[in-house]
């Protein structure tokens, strides 16, 4: 059966990244014989212009039926002031919710090449891999009651942090898997030493390791993790988090690779179904002209590739082609050392030359 994909580019760069990862979508289609639809729709301000919602129903529908959402970037200055509902930035977390994303997967990691990008000393970040994966649904951000009560003394504002044991079976049977396929090591980061909720994910999880005898399962409190994610990055492979502390790090562990516009993302809900795009948003103080790095949105590609379109081989093609052409010194703007550097509607094609090549060898 064909395999369904919604593009939405979104605003700013997402644009520009999206057309340069739909090239290369393009190619596979046409070089496997790809039995893919492809649909493209407005999200975000480009949506609310056109449509007056950041989402619309008929979009969200499409989303819903496509085993692959290709997802750019949204927001920008000119949509700022729009009541909460309207804000493009709306449109991602509706995505998320309606299509149940509750695995959010962020791998970090550098091209020794760009090690002077990162902002750690050579010898620390060399060769980092590292993959997090964070719940995305559930936890503190969604958790009830939460509320702000203002009409006592003093004023009091309120959130629930809240894991059932389902939720963190579901989220953690994708990080032992993702390690099981990687290094088979995996660190669950919570704060059990104060956190009623930490301590049960931790015995959770404890209790899951049983299923998976070859992974090394190891725990770690967060605020010791955010200072080791600085200190030695590379003692990690996959660390599994909630909500609210994979939220904070997983950023940490984007700025060590030097550029955001390298890294890509994926989130998943268990049946196939996921939603790919860079770590970064819409970049207005770059859009328009031609020199975002689309590396980030390209491998977001490769992720589709991997978890939801069952053509694990593709992907490994388009993340060799990327080594290749930082090997080969091809520099975006965020990356150059130059004042040379390679625009963004040039990227695709490279990487389309050197896959070929690569074919032919
Ligand atoms: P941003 O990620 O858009 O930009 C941060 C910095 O990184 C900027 O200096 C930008 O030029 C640079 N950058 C980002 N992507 C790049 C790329 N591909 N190549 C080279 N450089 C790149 O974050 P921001 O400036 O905080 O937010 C801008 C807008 O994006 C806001 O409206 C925000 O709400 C939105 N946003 C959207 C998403 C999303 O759609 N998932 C995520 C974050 C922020």
């Amino acid at each position: 059966m064909a395999k369904q994909i919604l593009i939405l580019p979104g605003d700013g760069v997402g644009k520009e990244v999206s057309t340069s990862a739909v090239e290369v979508l393009d190619y596979f289609i046409s070089e496997e014989n790809l039995d893919f639809n492809i649909i493209e729709a407005e999200i975000g301000g480009a949506s609310y212009e056109k449509y007056g919602s950041p989402l619309t129903d008929e979009t969200l529908d499409i989303a819903k039926n496509s085993d692959t959402v290709l997802f750019g970037a949204v927001g920008g200055p000119q949509w700022e002031d729009l009541e909460w509902d309207l804000r493009p930035e709306q449109a991602l977390l509706g995505l998320r919710k309606s299509l149940g994303l509750f695995a959010n997967l962020r791998p970090a990691f550098l091209f020794n090449e760009l090690a002077s990008a990162s902002p750690l000393k050579n010898h620390i970040i060399e060769d980092l891999d590292i993959l997090i994966v964070r719940e995305l649904t559930g936890g503190v951000y969604f958790g009830e009651p939460r509320g702000l009560v203002e009409n006592e003394d003093p004023k009091y504002a309120f959130n629930t942090m809240i894991y059932n044991e389902e939720e963190i079976r579901r989220i953690a049977t994708v990080a032992f898997k993702a390690a099981m396929d990687r290094n088979k090591k995996l660190c669950s980061v919570e704060k059990a030493n104060v956190l009623e909720v930490s301590k049960f994910w931790r015995e959770v999880v404890t209790d899951m390791s049983a299923d998976y005898p070859e992974v090394a399962l190891s725990h770690q409190l967060a605020d010791n993790t955010a200072m080791q994610l600085v200190l030695n990055p590379n003692q990690y492979d996959v660390i599994v988090s909630s909500n609210l502390f994979g939220d904070i790090l997983s950023d940490i562990a984007a700025t060590l690779s030097g550029s955001i516009g390298m890294l890509p993302s994926a989130s998943l809900n268990g049946s196939g179904q996921g939603m790919y795009e860079p770590c970064h948003g819409s970049a207005p103080d770059i859009a328009g002209q031609d020199i975002a790095n689309p590396i980030a949105m390209i491998s977001s590609l490769a992720m589709a590739f991997e978890y939801s379109l069952e053509r694990k081989d593709l992907a490994q093609k388009i993340q060799s082609a990327i080594k290749i052409f930082i090997n080969q010194g091809n520099r975006t703007k965020d990356i150059a050392t130059s004042e040379e550097f390679i625009r963004t509607s040039e990227v695709a094609p490279i990487l389309i030359e050197i896959i070929q090549n690569e074919q032919k060898n």
